[in-house]
């Protein structure tokens, strides 16, 4: 772990109860509900919980909270954990799953019963939500509540053996109906729900909630610092009543902090499912998803995500982090690491009228770092440019070629245009330009220096391809506010461009792998549609932050 990780509040903790031996190893652990793919907010929470168990030198466990079966599948299972390896963490031991600890749940239920601490309630969810009380006022005691110990018991054994239908009885911790906290207003522990599980099959027609479980399976795991968001503030007097009321092996403490939050960005899992079931976007890990699928999708590095996630800080106040934050670390990784490449969105042919051989040319891979290397590149006598770096005629500040006037194609030499073809429409189908040096790099002798820099491809090698430019899925801040997110979606937020023209080497790229197109931005190989035959690139981001000169 570098030196820039900044202390806050959960560091100091946990330095405190090393120092003070109250535990020996920081044991954390990530607990995702498999009812969705990760996202950008869970990307923080894997990089606390990972990360200060690695800069503890402790473990971090990947346990799947799977209490809910019906929402679940082995498909997020099976997501998730590509996704916290894909973010460069590793946990300790095996997967595990809070199912693997039904029995010993269901036994300490049991043992809640014994205690005179737990009972079984027939009340219906909508009695049970008027004997709940109010902030402002406390609830009433269930009819059921004084069930003798051996009624509840054999009750609950008949629910845990399916006699009763969904819904029709819980099991409920006999705490306080009074108490301020409704939390512990006789919060429930155990749901008939006939549901096959996706790792316990239909072993069990009763379902633990997430506040009885846990807590529990913090417990068995042996758990030290069980991290969550703040929401879960109010219920860690919970938390911790049931690992002071059972036999547990183990006290794990709760520490919440706030979540992450960025902004154009939607984070609900039932949001962005919508959005992936009513064909908004192309699946889960559509470049434009806030998912890490679709982070990774689209070509942002782990390092840079985790780079943000350290960056954006851990606190205890809710506040809304800017995207563009999120988008400048991975610019910075990648003006670092991707080698540079031509690419002609738009292509318009330059014929060259005094070359009489192909120039050879060594292009360096990297402005600043040698070790990049240099490729070779050939240039015959038709080039491709970019429609918009070509005008009959424009003012001083337009830096591209002009009719008459010069420009530097990159990395090779000067040329100056001097007439165009047109076609019936207006639009320039050829330009003719003539070499001014035939040596790549040096000046004219005349002193008439070129006004900029353009990129080109030689047409003779250029391959096309598919680039897809993309943009952000929301044209507004704070999206997900109403329930009508389909209108807050920025139209432009993909556009396709069917046959741009690249440099030779990029067929060859592999899925994945990132460069930065000059003058263009950072693209990515897309991981599953680019291929030798028809190469796919994604837009990763832009050179530099255009959001507010275009949207503003
Ligand atoms: P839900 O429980 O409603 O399905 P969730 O976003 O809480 O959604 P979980 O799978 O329960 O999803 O989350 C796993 C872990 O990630 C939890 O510890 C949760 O607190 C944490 N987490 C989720 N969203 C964020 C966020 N935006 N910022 C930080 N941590 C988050
Ligand atoms: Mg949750």
């Amino acid at each position: 772990m570098s030196a820039e990780l900044r202390s806050n509040f959960l560091r100091t903790q946990i330095e405190k109860d090393l120092a003070e031996g109250r535990v020996s190893e920081l044991v954390t652990r990530f607990p995702p509900e498999p009812n969705g793919f990760l996202h950008i907010g869970h990307a923080k929470s894997i990089t606390v919980n990972f990360g200060l168990a690695a800069q503890f030198g402790g473990r971090c466990h990947l346990r799947f909270d799977d209490t809910n079966p019906e929402k679940e599948s082995q498909e997020f299972i099976d997501s998730i954990q590509e996704d916290v390896r894909w973010l460069g963490f590793e946990w300790s031991g095996e997967v595990r799953y809070a199912s693997a600890y039904f029995d010993q749940l269901y036994e300490w239920a049991l043992y809640l019963i014994e205690q005179g601490l737990a009972y079984v309630c027939d009340l219906s969810p909508t009695e049970a939500r008027d004997y709940r009380g109010t902030l402002t006022e406390p609830g009433k005691n269930s009819p059921y509540r004084d069930r003798t110990k051996e009624e509840n018991h054999s009750l609950f054994l008949r629910m845990r053996d399916g006699e009763f239908a969904d819904g029709e009885r819980v099991l409920r911790a006999k705490i306080d109906m009074a108490s301020p906290n409704i939390n512990l207003r006789d919060p429930i522990l155990y749901r008939i729900r006939h549901a096959s599980h996706h790792q316990t099959g239909d072993r069990w027609p009763i379902y633990p909630t997430y506040d009885y479980a846990h807590g529990q399976e913090d417990a068995i795991e042996g758990v030290t610092h069980s991290i969550c968001t703040l929401e879960f503030e109010d219920h860690r007097p919970l938390y911790d009543w049931f690992i002071t009321h059972l036999p547990v092996p183990h006290v794990p403490r709760q520490i919440e902090f706030a979540r992450l939050n960025t902004s154009y960005t939607i984070t609900s899992k039932r949001k962005l499912k919508q959005l992936v079931d009513e064909g908004i976007v192309a699946g889960w890990d559509d470049p434009r998803m806030p998912t890490i699928a679709g982070l990774r999708r689209r070509g942002y590095p782990a390092p840079a995500i985790r780079h943000f996630c350290e960056e954006v800080g851990t606190s205890r106040s809710d506040s809304v982090v800017d995207v563009a934050m999120l988008e400048s670390a991975v610019r910075d990784q990648l003006n670092k690491t991707a080698p540079r490449a031509m690419c002609v969105m738009s292509p318009v042919k330059v014929v060259l009228s005094n070359l009489s051989n192909r120039l050879q040319l060594s292009v360096p891979n990297h402005p600043s770092d040698a070790s990049f290397g240099q490729r070779d590149l050939s240039m015959g006598v038709e080039l491709f440019i970019d429609r918009d770096d070509f005008r009959e005629e424009a003012n001083k500040h337009y830096k591209r070629l002009v009719l008459g006037k010069r420009v530097r194609l990159r990395g090779s030499v000067v040329i100056e245009a001097e007439s165009c073809d047109k076609d019936e429409k207006g639009n320039v189908v050829t330009i003719y330009a003539r070499c001014v040096t035939l040596e790549a790099g040096v000046d004219p002798e005349d002193g008439i220096k070129p006004k900029g820099v353009i990129h080109w491809v030689c047409a003779a090698q250029a391959v096309p391809a598919v680039v897809r430019r993309y943009d952000r899925l929301f044209r507004i801040p704070e999206p997900g506010r109403s329930e009508n997110i389909i209108d807050e979606i920025n139209p432009e937020s993909l556009s396709i461009v069917e046959a741009a023209m690249i440099e030779p080497a990029l067929r060859d790229a592999e899925p994945e792998q990132v460069f930065q197109f000059e003058r263009e931005g950072y693209f990515v190989a897309d991981r599953f549609d680019h291929t030798k035959e028809q190469p796919v690139f994604n837009l990763i981001i832009g050179l530099r932050d255009t959001w507010s000169d275009t949207h503003g």
